[in-house]
């Protein structure tokens, strides 16, 4: 198991120290060596990527708030301190479970192709896709944003509180300003380095996020204050008149003014092409989707996830199914935990889910996506049948799921080789939280890459997603028979890019017992599969799952990523059976913040990633009972 140096586990218990006095209401239980909890907390837990954040949804919790007003409260705060990952730019996934009506839903604040979008968007005048580094961060990339309507919609539906009670925490934060965490500060240093904040040398609408996060031209020192003053306005403006504040007038015309934007490519002719197609319309006609949660059962647990336009819950319940039948977590049979035999099938399951996903996956409001085919039993069967504990297949292939999808015509057709998948950032933030009433928001949100397309929107200080590069860059759709390919991830106007988002819900007799997600473009799926497994077949506490080693392997026949606390002898050994990984090229993989409910007690656990500095906090006492002298 990962050991952290003494100087981080001091600062820890140091920081705990300080936040209980501050907060004596509040047990804050950073992350430790054990899974975090404290017997008897069953007033709420939150657990997010940063303290300040974490801190925010439990004050609300204290107020008299539920899940979804924390959440909500929780969203806006990470703008402010992670704008890096996260923020009213952009859009993601919101499950639900409400524990009065026990129904599981999926708010997708998704963001949207523009009308004006074409299929070969991404093409140059040569029909070669434009290089990732130019087409990621040019306003071509820009998605209509889908945060703020989501949480308005979230809030008026299931909330308690206002927009402007949620947003009063973020906005004191945003103008008194917030410290600069050591991550910032690196991003922010790197950022600088590879132009996507601007350069010092050309003065571009990229400066505008670089003037806000590095004020005195160079990268800030952790510990800095970080004053955002235009997004306090904006927040402000959003607090006053409503979330049609953001969707037309000032803040609209100026997203589609910033969209305009691109960077400099080599060709004259391609300089217009790069620029985004958003207009007033799209941001008007915009609108959030609730939709159901894809589930399926694991060895007796039923687990749910988020649904196209993610491939994410998909491919981890796929995944799982091609993994039921080996005996995971067994010693005596070689599948305990990080054995060869146990990472061999995961990784062997990876790919061929992924094949499938690279293929079949996409918003499925405009292509038929064959879910059902996808998880039924006797077409898992036939996959999981590839997978040998001790062997690799040397050449993985997307299967064909029509015959077994009642919705699909079945089709005899020969899949087309998989071709490239989109690049894509290894960003995003996720938190989950429950409240005392037991109800759960576990919630994906981005802007895509880090710092989004880097084109921050004057005067309104947010910054732009790039999450169109979730599309296949060079469209793939193909209807003969001999190599068909549905074009199930091809761009579209008004089409939500496929994501690979998975807030996801694990039940037991009906009863939620843990709820979690991660960042990590592509390999969040993997990172919520080694979870799961790690809960249910290694039967690990929730802070022990999270800690443990990942690894991930996020195409049918690429380069598989391992953690580097995996051990050197793990490594050879795989390397061996044909499993080439790039030497910790992924220092680390995803960024896991859960909530676990003890089934028999309700007892509420919260576990968060010290990969990127994970916060748990937790309320002990029901807001009843607390404060008032026991009963004599
Ligand atoms: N755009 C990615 C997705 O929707 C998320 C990016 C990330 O996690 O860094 O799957």
């Amino acid at each position: 198991m990962t050991k952290w140096p003494k100087t981080m586990r001091r600062g820890l218990l140091l920081l705990t120290v300080m936040a209980s006095i501050l907060f004596p209401n509040i047990i804050i239980a950073t992350t430790h060596d054990h899974s975090i909890g404290i017997p008897g907390v069953h007033g709420g837990v939150v657990a997010t990527t940063e303290a300040a954040a974490a801190r925010v949804g439990a004050n609300i919790l204290r107020q008299g708030g539920n899940a979804i007003d924390a959440a909500a409260a929780v969203a806006f705060a990470l703008n402010v301190v992670e704008p890096q990952s996260s923020g009213i730019g952009g859009g993601g996934f919101m499950m639900m479970y409400l524990a009065k009506t026990k129904e599981t839903l999926v708010l997708d604040s998704r963001e949207t192709a523009p009308a004006l979008a074409t299929v070969d968007m991404f093409l140059d005048t040569q029909s070669e896709a434009f290089p990732y580094a130019i087409r990621s961060t040019s306003g071509i990339a820009v998605g209509v944003p889908g945060m703020i309507r989501g949480i308005a919609m979230a809030l008026d539906r299931w909330g308690t509180f206002s927009l402007a009670a949620v947003l009063a925490p973020a906005i004191q934060m945003a103008s008194d300003g917030v410290r600069i965490s050591q991550r910032l500060a690196n991003d922010i240093q790197e950022g600088m380095k590879d132009g996507r904040l601007g350069n010092e040398r050309t003065h571009s609408s990229y400066d505008v996020a670089r003037n806000v996060f590095a004020p005195q031209g160079i990268p800030p020192q952790p510990g800095d204050l970080l004053v955002q003053l235009d997004l306090a306005n904006t927040f402000r403006l959003l607090a006053k008149e409503g979330p049609e504040a953001f969707y037309s007038g000032k803040i609209a015309e100026a997203i589609v003014a910033t969209q305009h934007h691109a960077r400099k490519s080599t060709h004259q002719a391609d300089q217009k092409k790069l620029q985004g197609r958003m207009t007033i319309n799209d941001l008007a006609n915009y609108q959030p989707v609730i939709r159901q949660p894809v589930e399926a059962m694991y060895r007796g647990y039923r687990i749910q996830s988020s649904p196209p336009p993610s491939s994410g819950g998909l491919t981890v319940l796929h995944i799982l199914k091609l993994l039921e039948r080996f005996p995971l977590g067994d010693h005596s049979q070689g599948f305990g935990f990080g054995s060869t035999r146990t990472l061999n099938v995961m990784i062997e399951a990876m790919r061929l889910a992924f094949a499938d996903r690279a293929v079949w996956m996409g918003d499925e409001d405009f292509v038929d996506v064959p879910a059902e085919g996808l998880l039924n039993t006797a077409y898992i069967e036939s996959r999981s049948a590839f997978i040998h504990p001790d062997t690799r297949q040397e050449l993985i292939t997307a299967g064909n799921p029509l015959p077994f999808d009642s919705a699909s015509e079945s089709q005899s057709v020969h899949i087309q080789e998989t071709l490239a998948l989109p690049e894509e950032g290894l960003n995003t933030t996720h938190f989950t939280i429950i409240d005392q009433a037991g109800n759960i928001v576990t919630y994906t949100n981005t802007i895509e890459s880090k710092w989004g397309t880097g084109l921050m929107v004057p005067g309104f200080g947010f910054l732009l997603n790039n999450e169109l590069t979730d599309f296949n860059a060079v469209p793939t759709a193909d209807t003969d028979p001999k190599h068909f390919n549905p074009g199930a991830n091809d761009v579209a106007p008004g089409k939500r890019p496929r994501s690979s988002m998975a807030p996801t819900i694990v039940f037991h007799h009906n009863q939620p017992i843990a709820a979690y997600g991660s960042p990590g473009g592509s390999t969040i799926i993997n990172s919520v599969v080694n979870i799961t497994l790690n809960l249910i077949d290694h039967k690990m506490p929730i802070q022990e799952a999270i800690d443990a080693p990942r690894l991930s392997q996020t195409s049918a026949n690429g380069d598989l990523a391992l953690e580097k606390y995996f051990s050197l002898k793990i490594e050879k050994q795989l390397e061996e059976l044909g499993h080439q990984h790039k030497n910790h090229s992924f220092q680390t993989i995803g960024a896991v913040q859960a909530i676990v409910i003890d089934e028999t007690t309700g007892t509420q656990f919260g576990g968060a990633d010290r990969r990127r500095g994970g916060s748990v906090m937790s309320l002990k006492h029901d807001r009843s009972s607390y404060n008032k002298l026991p009963a004599n």
